[in-house]
């Protein structure tokens, strides 16, 4: 079977796999999962907590419980070998009430149905309450790169983009980089889609290099952001970042980055974490030497300029900021509990489960949500895509400038939300972005 919408999924697909169960799930679009710490159920809790704020729009709440329409695909290559391999590679669109979709592609072995639905959902939350013109969506391949030639690679990225090609175009869904994938990446991919229209589409990807309309500022835009989210809420606590212990779960695009600009902005980083282990020092790290150590090919755990240090001591670190740039499900009960910060902002896209969530407030230690500390990268594809369409590109300075803005003015609204609904700065961003998304589907009406 090659296509399939996602309501033509088959029974035998390999449940564990691909985090989705028919035998527990009669829905595909709107399924339930049973485990409670999937990353859609995570984001289907996050739902049930904002509906009570909803006020009449209430009525149109099942709307943001199902995905509009998800696409599996599968994605035959030609190895270097000269042997045939075959992966599994999804597009899912939550929700495109308010624009095109828009949202990332991941290259990662662990890539589910059940993943990838719910980083579609949160694309929709994000681009909302940072009030951009998009809906939500997001991609992914189950796929280890590592193990994959730059040639294969290209292959995969190629027969990937052809295969969604049917429902992702610069009017009705943007994708742009995530775990694994990078500038490069989204060359390929605009090269295929627009090989396949006959047309150079610098618009249906962003992220790009800046020489194919790609936009200055781009790969820092989501660190950025994390920086911007930390140092708003930090001031708003009375905590100085400039002499603040900051820990960083996550050494790629976004954690590097944000790590960089906290040490640019006089924090001391204490502690860092990537997928080979974790490492620590008292006296502070020099990002940028760890960035050139794993730039060339090294082990974050082999870095000279800090000792390795086990999972539990890591977890433990006492620091001032907390960021996890890593996956999801990160920060679990346990992990919360002994987590000793005042700050947590979330670089990654849903780190945190809800009973963790619960904790962490409970123990008094603030969380900048996903939703708006991670948006610094959506609002800055924006700002590409922008550009792409009127082939006029701006300076760095005027997008860090409009950057810093919408992120000041996204925030400052969550702030006021959950101080005027006494709820937490998720909740705050979920009501303010559910109202939008619902408002916008009750403008609209059903169709037909
Ligand atoms: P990346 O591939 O550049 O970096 C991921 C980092 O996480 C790497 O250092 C990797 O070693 C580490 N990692 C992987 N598994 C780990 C584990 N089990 N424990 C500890 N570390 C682990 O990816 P990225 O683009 O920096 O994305 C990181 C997170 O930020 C993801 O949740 C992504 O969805 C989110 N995000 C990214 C962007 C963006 O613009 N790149 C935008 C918004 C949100």
């Amino acid at each position: 079977m090659g296509n399939y919408l996602h309501c033509g999924l088959r029974n035998d697909l390999n449940a564990r796999k691909t985090g989705y169960n028919m035998n527990t799930s009669k829905s595909a679009l709107s399924y339930v999962p049973n485990n409670p710490s999937s990353p859609w159920q995570v984001y289907l809790q996050q739902v049930d907590r904002v509906a009570p704020h909803l006020g009449h729009l209430q009525r149109w709440v099942e709307t943001l419980k199902r995905c509009k329409r998800i696409l599996a695909v599968d994605i035959p290559i030609n190895r270097d070998d000269g042997t045939v391999a075959h992966y599994e590679g999804f597009r899912a669109q939550h929700n495109l009430s308010r624009g095109p979709g828009k949202g990332g592609v991941r290259f990662h072995p662990d890539v589910t149905i059940d993943e990838v639905m719910a980083l579609s959902a949160w694309m929709t939350v994000k681009n909302a309450a940072l009030n951009l013109p998009y809906g939500g969506a997001k991609g992914g391949i189950r796929v280890d790169p590592k193990t994959l030639t730059r040639p294969e690679l290209e292959r995969l990225t190629r027969r990937y983009t052809s295969e969604i090609g049917l429902i992702i175009g610069p009017d009705k869904d943007i994708p742009a980089p995530d775990v694994n994938t990078n500038d490069q990446i989204m060359a390929w991919m605009m090269d295929t889609y627009s090989m396949n229209v006959g047309a150079t589409a610098t618009g249906v990807v962003t992220g790009k290099p800046i020489a194919l309309g790609g936009s200055l500022g781009r790969k820092e835009a989501t660190g950025r952001g994390v920086y911007i989210a930390a140092r708003e809420t930090a001031r708003a606590m009375k905590m100085d970042i400039t002499g603040s212990r900051v820990v960083v779960q996550g050494f790629g695009n976004v954690g590097g980055i944000g790590a960089r600009l906290f040490r640019d902005a006089g924090a001391t980083i204490v502690g860092l974490q990537d997928a080979s282990g974790s490492i620590g020092n008292e006296a502070g790290i020099d990002v940028d030497a760890a960035l050139a150590h794993v730039a060339a090919g090294g082990k974050l755990t082999e870095f000279k300029g800090a000792s390795m240090i086990s999972e539990n001591d890591f977890w433990a670190l006492k620091s001032d900021i907390f960021v996890p740039a890593a996956l999801e499900n990160q920060i679990t009960a346990e992990r919360a509990e002994k987590l000793s910060t005042r700050l947590v902002v979330e670089g990654a896209n849903g780190p945190t489960t809800p009973q963790a969530d619960d904790i962490l407030h409970d123990r008094g230690i603030q969380v900048v949500p996903d939703v708006i500390a991670n948006a610094g990268g959506v609002t800055v594809s924006y700002f590409e895509w922008v550009q792409d369409f009127s082939s006029f590109f701006w300076t760095e300075s005027e997008i860090n400038d409009r950057l810093e803005r919408i992120m000041v003015e996204a925030l400052k609204a969550v702030v006021h939300t959950a101080e005027k609904n006494k709820v937490s700065l998720r909740t705050a961003a979920f009501i303010i972005a559910c109202t939008r998304v619902l408002a916008a589907r009750e403008l609209r009406g059903l169709y037909p």
